[in-house]
């Protein structure tokens, strides 16, 4: 069943209404709704509600709430992400499928590699889309929280303050390997990976560095892969 983010402010006692253009648009043209159909709607707080749709017209949507339940698809791991910034087609690709691995939160940090320095409002509207669209597609029921960037430092002292055990992905680790918990806090490189000082600092903050393999992993690949055998 299709299934769509509405935000609270949409709902109104048994009823949801909505005004978005896109959602109406989509209901009308592209899957040419009719009344007394039948969607899974969502507002992020992890409830999940089996809407009616009553009424369609050109410019709104209106349901009828006949069930809700908790979401079924929750991770029961907490994933932070920290994520450096890469390009932004990458970034979009981690973006969309560490949502369907089920990350809690993405940071997106400017590390002292990174090549790409910041990210627009326009960018940061655009990765917020990819979030919902991923959540709305994967059956969860919590869009993945998105942070503006911040530095390297911040990142760290952020991450401190999280449960969980704190990680550094690091090619040059040849000791410890990814440790599987249920809280994590994980930080991914830029495609030029993490400078020496950058590793220093992490460590120094009680951050433990860890291998992905003997291979090297585009930093892409190595986000998607963390999740992959993190979350449970
Ligand atoms: N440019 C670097 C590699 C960067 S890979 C080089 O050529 O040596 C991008 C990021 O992915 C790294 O910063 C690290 O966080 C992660 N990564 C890739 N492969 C990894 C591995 N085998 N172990 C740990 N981290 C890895």
């Amino acid at each position: 069943m299709q299934r769509f983010f509405i935000p609270k402010e949409d709902f109104s006692g048994d009823y949801i209404i909505s005004r978005d253009k896109a959602l109406v648009g989509q209901l009308k043209k592209v899957l040419r709704a009719k009344e007394g159909d039948k969607f899974w709607l969502f507002e992020g707080s992890g409830l999940e509600y089996l809407g009616q749709l009553i009424e369609l017209s050109a410019n709104q949507a209106k349901f009828l709430i006949i069930d809700r339940r908790q979401g079924i698809a929750e991770a029961d791991s907490q994933i932070v992400l920290y994520q450096s910034l890469i390009k932004a087609d990458k970034f979009e690709w981690v973006l969309q499928k560490t949502t369907e691995l089920g990350v809690v939160a993405v940071v997106p940090v400017i590390s002292a590699r990174s090549i790409v320095r910041q990210v627009t409002p326009a960018k940061m509207k655009r990765y917020q889309e990819i979030l919902k669209e991923a959540t709305e597609q994967c059956g969860g029921a919590v869009i993945p929280e998105l942070s503006l960037p911040v530095s390297f430092t911040e990142a760290i002292k952020h991450a401190v303050k999280q449960p969980g055990v704190k990680m550094i992905a690091w090619e040059k680790e040849e000791e410890t390997d990814l440790i599987k918990a249920k809280d994590v806090c994980i930080f991914i490189g830029p495609e030029g990976g993490f400078t020496e000082e950058e590793i220093g600092l992490a460590k120094d903050s009680g951050i433990t560095s860890v291998s992905l393999g003997k291979r090297i992993l585009r930093a892409e690949t190595a986000a998607i892969a963390t999740l992959a055998r993190l979350i449970t």
